[in-house]
């Protein structure tokens, strides 16, 4: 017997371990695998299914990472391959995905896959939950509440779980639908008034394998089709389908989401993507930039990574503002000054970034000669009262603070004086021209570039 084989179990715990893989890709990917054979310097390994989904995955993933380590543990190197069961019971005749009419009504993009899903570690743990419940919907973690800022990758993830599924188990009913979709599904069912029309909606989420119903936050407060979904999700919950939604916020602080929600869409699990990091950025451009066939040097791609921090969604619209640029200037050499030139407006954009309420309050204290703790203090006669107020404007207009974050950083227990205020320099401002402009001076000190 060859020592990799007799060592099979200790690969693939060495594997967990150098590359930190969490407990749920370990479970799905790398557990079932068995040693088959060693043959012309390769060694073959089985996959316990005839999957090819799974095989495609485990080449792009881990064949590297098997050849390394057996590479380091056996100080010898062997090529990989990974191979299919396919004495498992015979293979469905070969069904084209295309014509599946499951697939038709999922409504998938074609292009939000998990082979295009670039894994950084702001996202390494909502990628790993949305592989395992699509490896294995209704097993798992259900529902599958997905949540983070806008351009962050919610959507591209859960179509991707469609497509796995659907690739893997083409009788899968996977139905994707924005909360949009799901709402005037919903309205046009109950107006139409008709309760065939009704139940044909119904069954057509009821009777889903894997639901997603994508930024959930769109259906709050909308009772019909909120309390639509509710009947819906208890359903299809309780009957062990899937469900995978989205949102900006966790639910807890989707504030006016009923108790029952809350608790509900906490019973399976929570995950959430952060903004990309520097190499995360990095990763994402290069694989615009591979994809692409205009050339783009490294150097510019440091320059957008550097530049456009936000969201993916901008990184993606900066990249292609560049080729776009490059295309009209009709060149294929892209330098960086074009770049920079191209990417202006974004940039500066982003600018905002580097504001931060204390950039803020300087400036107002500045421009009405008072001090910090006037403006913090409970003091009520009006030299403080307004630039107080104006400083909470401002604080809204140029970051998109909340009412609740200007108080919390005014150390004021009620915001409700911070929507009193932000309100107050809104209107004077309207009735006022001189007192428009002085708050678009202090503005322009602030953010130059507005
Ligand atoms: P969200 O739904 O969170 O607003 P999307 O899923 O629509 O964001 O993503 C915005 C864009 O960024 C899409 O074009 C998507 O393909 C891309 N994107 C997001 N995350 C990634 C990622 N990790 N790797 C590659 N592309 C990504
Ligand atoms: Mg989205």
């Amino acid at each position: 017997m060859h020592q990799i084989e007799e060592k099979w179990e200790e690969i693939k715990e060495y594997i967990m371990t150098e590359y930190s893989l969490n407990p749920v890709s370990y479970k799905t990917w790398i557990l079932p695998l068995k040693f088959q054979e060693i043959k012309d310097n390769t060694v073959y390994i089985l996959i316990p299914t005839e999957n090819s989904q799974t095989l495609k995955y485990l080449d792009t993933k881990y064949k590297k990472v098997f050849q390394v380590a057996i590479a380091e543990m056996f100080n010898e190197s062997f090529d990989v391959q990974f191979v299919l069961d396919n004495n498992r019971e015979e293979n469905d005749e070969f069904t084209d995905l295309t014509e599946n009419i499951n697939y038709k009504n999922a409504n998938l993009n074609p292009k939000y896959k998990f082979e295009t899903f670039v894994i950084g570690s702001n996202n390494k743990i909502a990628h790993s939950a949305a592989l395992a419940v699509a490896e294995s919907p209704g097993e798992i973690y259900n529902p599958l509440y997905i949540y983070g800022g806008a351009g962050l990758g919610k959507t591209h993830l859960m179509h991707s779980i469609g497509h796995f599924t659907l690739e893997s188990k083409p009788d899968t009913k996977v139905i994707y639908v924005t909360s949009e979709d799901f709402t005037n599904d919903v309205i046009e069912s109950i107006r139409s008034g008709n309760q065939s029309t009704i139940s044909k909606m119904r069954d057509k989420y009821r009777t889903a394998d894997v639901l997603m119903v994508d930024d959930i936050q769109f259906i709050i407060g909308k009772d019909a089709t909120q309390e639509e979904f509710f009947n819906t999700f208890n359903t299809l919950h309780l009957a062990g389908k899937q469900i995978i939604l989205s949102s900006d916020k966790p639910p807890k602080e989707l504030e006016t989401l009923d108790e029952r929600f809350k608790s509900r869409f906490g019973m399976g699990l929570i995950v959430d993507i952060q903004a990309p990091d520097y190499e995360t950025r990095m990763a994402i451009l290069r694989q615009l930039a591979e994809n692409n066939s205009k050339k783009i040097d490294d150097e510019i791609i440091k320059y957008i990574a550097e530049n456009v921090k936000s969201n993916i969604r901008e990184l993606e619209g900066a990249f292609n503002q560049i080729i776009n640029i490059s295309r009209i200037v009709n060149t294929d050499h892209i330098t960086l000054e074009t770049a920079e030139n191209a990417l202006k407006n974004i940039v500066n954009h982003n600018q905002n970034e580097l504001i931060t309420p204390d950039v803020i309050l300087n400036a107002v204290c500045e421009e009405y000669g008072v001090s910090t703790e006037d403006i913090r203090s409970t003091r009520r006669n009006q030299e403080i009262v307004t630039p107080r107020h104006v400083f909470m404007y401002l604080c809204r207009q140029i970051i998109d603070m909340t009412y609740e974050d200007i108080a919390k950083f005014l150390m004021k227990k009620d915001h409700t004086t911070v929507i009193h205020g932000y309100r107050k320099v809104k209107e004077d401002i309207m009735k006022d021209p001189e007192y428009a402009a002085r708050i678009n001076l202090i503005k322009n000190k602030i953010n130059p570039q507005n």
